[in-house]
């Protein structure tokens, strides 16, 4: 078979990219102007561009290609499931082999009473449907004014009009998603940014204790649920000190708050266990998954119910779905993927061999004069840069301006990392091997320092 390959130059592709192609979160003329750079095959953790470099895919395409570029398997399994049933819905009283299958395995997998898959097509429409779940399960429980949903400020959930107005992203709120009704925000664990002169466990606390507060001050009989990332991931990776998951859960459970644990990025393995949820040690009532559980390679994402909730809506339609919810192939290759997992122990790679690996490399990074901070856990790296380590200042010039730099540094070098602001962000597959994480963080050493260096003759290193 003919590999299917650029046929065109690149400056061809990139002028027809620009002319037609709508880019997410992108400016057009920005695109315009430099040209897309355009990926052409991958293998492993590399990709190959179409000038022929290779680049080291520190981030898993976008935090899913947890097994790595090129597996055989998936690709057979999706020919396999297109040729036998490449569509049937789920609607209407019927069902079909996948969805059944891979259901029930995530059942497995998932830990306590979650045991009930709704599909979705992303991650940002199972949390549309999370919004619609905890407020049906309420009216049903007899408490429909139990509507209102409490979330993060810089907590990402998704582009649609409810995983927007869920996510905490300003910048998103502002461009025609205004919140939807009864979402309400509290702040974010992020000590590095916000903890001032607090201990980090002092600050977890004091941040999860906002919760309690915002239930207080709305009503208790009004509060339904809280959602949050475990570590949060667009938003930085952001590591919230020990104190402050315990403490969401004490909350949730006194109050009687559903607890939905995001777990698109934690999910599937990227912590060091099967769901985030389990690293930070916390009970959700709901996960959401996608990205991860068909490790990218077809898009599917989906709710994990509990047993209560479940059980509480079964007696009406939920009057709810998507065409693609439980796509066959999608699910076929889900399950194909999880059994790669399971089967290579990437799970328990990441917790006992390269997790720990990338973290004693990882921090190295933190010795260079521009980083403040360098921390990992499992596979998900987070450093910040800043002009002034012992204060933990921000630069005085546009914020994100010096990550920006350093992250078009990391391309040229041959390494994907990406720029929060001027935090540096990496989330590899599962399957990365010592000598690629080397070579990562010695690509992000170098990188960092060109930035560096360009940063002080440019007179940028100075503290906000
Ligand atoms: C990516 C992401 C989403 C949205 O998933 P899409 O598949 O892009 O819709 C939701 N939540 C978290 C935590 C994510 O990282």
């Amino acid at each position: 078979m003919t590999p299917i390959t650029n046929h065109m130059p690149t400056k061809e592709l990139q002028a027809l990219d620009a002319a037609h192609h709508m880019h997410p979160f992108t400016e057009a003329n920005a695109l315009e102007a430099a040209g897309a750079r355009i990926i052409t095959r991958a293998n492993g953790v590399m990709l190959t561009d179409s000038e022929g470099n290779h680049i080291l895919d520190g981030m898993s395409g976008l935090w899913c290609v947890n097994i790595g570029y090129g597996r055989e398997e998936l690709a057979q399994t999706a020919l396999r499931q297109m040729r036998e049933l490449p569509f049937y819905n789920t609607f209407f009283m019927t069902s079909h082999v996948p969805a059944i299958a891979l259901s029930a395995k995530i059942a497995e997998l998932a830990p306590g009473p979650l045991n009930h898959v709704f599909f979705a097509g992303s991650g940002s429409e199972a949390n549309d449907t999370n919004i619609r779940l905890v407020r049906h399960y309420w009216a049903k429980k007899g408490k429909p004014s139990k509507s209102i949903i409490i979330s993060r400020k810089n907590g990402y959930h998704g582009s649609t009009l409810g995983g927007g107005s869920l996510g905490g992203m300003t910048y998103m709120h502002n461009q025609g998603c205004p919140v939807i009704p009864d979402i309400h925000h509290i702040d974010q664990p992020h000590w590095y940014a916000e903890g001032g002169d607090m201990t980090p466990e002092e600050f977890g606390l004091a941040r999860a204790q906002q919760l309690e507060a915002a239930i207080l001050e709305l009503g208790e009989d009004r509060v339904g649920a809280f959602i949050g990332e475990p570590i949060q991931g667009a938003g930085g990776v952001i590591i919230p000190p020990s104190t402050y998951w315990p403490e969401i859960q004490r909350i949730c459970d006194k109050y009687e708050i559903l607890l939905i644990a995001d777990e698109v990025i934690c999910g599937f393995g990227r912590t060091g266990q099967w769901f985030g949820s389990q690293t930070v040690g916390i009970r959700p009532d709901i996960m959401t998954i996608a990205k991860g559980l068909t490790s990218g390679y077809v898009p599917m994402g989906g709710s994990i119910v509990s047993d209560e909730i479940a059980q509480t809506i079964a007696d009406d339609d939920f009057n709810h779905g998507y065409t693609y919810s439980g796509h066959p192939v999608a699910a076929a290759v889900a399950l194909e993927n999880l059994r790669i997992i399971q089967e290579e122990k990437l799970v328990e790679r990441v917790r006992e061999d390269v997790g720990p690996y990338l973290a004693e490399k990882w921090k190295t990074l933190a010795e260079h004069p521009m980083v403040g901070e360098a921390r990992s856990l499992g596979l998900m790296g987070t450093l910040a840069l800043t002009p002034h380590k012992e204060s933990r200042a921000k630069f005085a010039g546009k914020e994100g301006a010096i990550g920006l730099r350093t992250r078009t540094r990391c391309f040229e070098n041959g390494l994907v990392m990406r720029h929060v602001g001027d935090r540096m962000i990496i989330a590899p597959p599962l399957v990365i091997s010592h000598a690629e994480i080397d070579r990562l963080v010695e690509l992000a050493h170098k990188s960092i320092d060109e930035a560096y260096i360009a940063a002080k003759a440019d007179g940028l290193m100075v503290p906000a």
